[in-house]
């Protein structure tokens, strides 16, 4: 009976994640869907049956990060510190592979956790010794070629095609490419196709998968986080207030100015609509309340109109990632009749929050003359606001 090829797999995970424009540490550690961006990548790996070792090559600072992100398996060797540049990273991670003779290696990177195993087995499929395997698509888009700001010209589509990982390659084969490569100082392959095609291999074409995305901007994190969430992630956050009645001051309710025989007493307008709507909308993504973003110790905030409030909620939401669908305001009071406003009243919420009117509900009610409402001392208002979070976290 034949044995069956051994193959290895090295898969870089030294980069720093300059283009994530954030903090948060590289990429490759950041979590999905409860495992790190790495594990992901290396679960596709790990259980293949016909992957005899991984060994992951990261960046000499990230030892931590990466005992933290990385179940221990039998198949995963200890990781290998980097060099300067990816080509170099991937030298490193070859050699350490060397001692164990795999017949072929898979060259992957770990911004993509979302390889499949029938990907992986296109690319084994098409290795031979004089050959290697890249999982490919053709461009979909129209390709543009330009230059300061204008097209130069559009080019050909036909023929052409993106590159994705795991790579394959005849293992002796690419590694002298690589050491040949690196003792000539060539170090700037963006690929080991590129480099295996300089060497004089031909490179199959096989097809990838458009779920096999990489993970270089804020933005495909979070799109990456929306794919392995397991549930919408709907928040409702609630919010109350209660001002007192006092003569002599304009009575604003939810962004509009009502005439009335009083107003309410506070330190900005007092519209105790707005306020328990904003909130509501702190609640949603658990940031504090209206207190802590705009004391009322602080005299900048002395007759401010609310609006800016909520506004300033509105885009904290956003900033978030969340997308506000809903809200509602309840206003409980003996007088004004709040009838008469509220599609006002519920066109000026919206336009402060930027969304649709028929998402904002504005209703009011007596207390039936009980208690401080009913004794006119002071109205009070209720809120919630449903948000809608692109991402987990
Ligand atoms: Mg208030």
């Amino acid at each position: 009976m034949q044995t069956r090829a051994k193959t290895a797999v090295v898969i870089v995970a030294a980069g720093r994640g300059s283009r994530m424009g954030d903090d948060a540490g590289p990429k490759q550690y950041r979590m999905l869907g409860g495992r790190s961006v790495l594990q992901r990548a290396l679960d596709f790996f790990l259980t293949e049956g016909e992957i005899s070792q991984c060994v992951v090559v990261i960046h000499r600072d990230d030892g931590d990060l990466y005992r933290q992100g990385t179940v221990e398996h039998d198949k995963l060797l200890e990781p290998v510190s980097g060099g300067a540049t990816r080509q170099a990273s991937v030298l490193e991670g070859l050699r350490a592979l060397k001692v164990h003779a795999p017949q072929n290696v898979l060259i992957h990177d770990a911004a993509r956790p979302f390889v499949d195993a029938s990907t992986i087995a296109r690319v084994i499929g098409g290795i031979t010794p004089q050959q290697a395997a890249l999982p490919s698509l053709p461009v979909a888009d129209t390709v543009k070629r330009g230059a300061d700001g204008l097209v130069v010209e559009t080019v050909e589509r036909n023929g052409l095609y993106v590159a994705q990982t795991p790579q394959g390659f005849d293992f002796p084969t690419i590694l002298a490419a690589h050491e040949s490569a690196a003792m000539k100082g060539l170090d700037s392959f963006t690929d080991d196709c590129a480099l295996a095609e300089w060497a004089g291999l031909k490179v199959a074409l096989v097809e990838g998968n458009r779920d096999n995305m990489k993970i270089t901007t804020r933005q495909d994190m979070q799109a990456a986080q929306a794919k392995t969430a397991t549930a919408p992630d709907i928040r409702v956050g609630h919010g109350y207030d209660t001002h007192r009645w006092a003569v002599g001051k304009s009575l604003w309710l939810c962004g509009v100015q009502l005439d009335h025989d009083r107003g309410l007493d506070g330190h900005s307008d007092a519209d105790v609509g707005l306020h328990a709507l904003t909130d509501a909308l702190l609640s949603a993504i658990a940031d504090g309340d209206i207190g802590s973003h705009f004391p009322p110790s602080d005299p900048q905030w002395k007759d401010a109109r609310s609006r800016q409030f909520l506004e300033h909620a509105a885009r904290r939401v956003r900033e978030r990632g969340g997308q506000i669908t809903h809200c509602d305001v309840t206003l409980i009071c003996e007088a004004p009749k709040i009838g008469r406003h509220r599609d006002a009243m519920r066109a000026e919420i919206a336009d402060c929050i930027g969304i649709e009117v028929a998402r904002v509900g504005v209703k009011a009610t007596t207390n039936e003359r009980l208690g401080y409402v009913g004794r006119e001392e002071g109205m009070t208002a209720l809120a919630t606001a449903t948000v809608v979070m692109s991402h987990v976290g």
